[in-house]
């Protein structure tokens, strides 16, 4: 009855350090074969636990300064330690063509790139339950120092401020909770009229003639 629009959902995630964003993620991308989760390049240093090539393509400043010049990033940003991080612009469009919902896990800045250039993509924050939490989470990474640890916790108050920015906010404080919301908000997504294109409609005579008939 409706022809609805086979482009895929452009889905950009935000949200502070430690927030478990990634978890997240995983378990939204983990059972369904229509969503894909971008890889971003970044020019910072690979951590314990980080795969190359999966958990981002890590190359050089210089290299990351040709791609800019080359036009190659969807939107791209300096975060922590002035380091830069970008999303693959052909990788990105070439999969929305092909249906598959893709999903941007960037920071404020690159989600506001985004938000020009692509204002129907749908901005979710993600919250942790309690600023305590949030420290208590990000100590507990023991991924890095404890001035970079200071230095995150100090951005997330800048991040929570551009909240009301975002679409949507999920506060994090049971996993599969958050990957229930944010499911349900994609469902949402899929079902709003804006996606219909074309709309297949008899008239009542067309499918009542019968019973007009029987009357007549
Ligand atoms: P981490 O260094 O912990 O992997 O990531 C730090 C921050 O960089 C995260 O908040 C993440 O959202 C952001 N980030 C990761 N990839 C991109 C990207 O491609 N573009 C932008 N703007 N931010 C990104």
């Amino acid at each position: 009855m409706i022809k609805t629009n086979n482009n895929g959902l452009l889905i950009v995630i935000s949200g502070p350090s430690g927030t478990g964003k990634g978890t997240i993620i995983k378990e939204i991308v983990k059972d369904n074969a229509n969503m894909w989760l971008s890889i971003s390049t970044t020019t910072r240093d690979m951590r314990p636990g980080d795969i190359k090539d999966e958990t981002y393509f890590f190359i050089t400043k210089e290299q990351f300064e040709e791609k800019i010049k080359k036009d190659d990033f969807l939107e791209y940003a300096i975060v922590h330690h002035n380091q830069y991080y970008g999303t693959n612009k052909e990788d990105v469009l070439k999969r929305l063509n092909k249906g598959y919902d893709v999903i941007l896990e960037i920071d404020i800045n690159g989600a506001s790139q985004i938000k020009q250039k692509y204002p129907e993509a749908i901005f979710i924050f993600i919250l942790p339950p309690s600023m305590e939490e949030l420290r208590k989470r990000l100590t507990a990474r023991k991924t890095e120092s404890k001035e970079k640890v200071i230095e995150r916790f100090k951005a997330a108050y800048k991040e929570i401020n551009e909240i009301t920015k975002y679409n949507y906010v999920v506060v994090n404080d049971e996993v599969q909770i958050a990957v229930n919301k944010i499911k349900s908000i994609l469902t949402a997504e899929k079902c709003r009229v804006d996606r219909i294109e074309e709309v297949y409609l008899n008239t009542p005579e067309e499918i009542m003639h019968e019973d007009l008939a029987d009357i007549n």
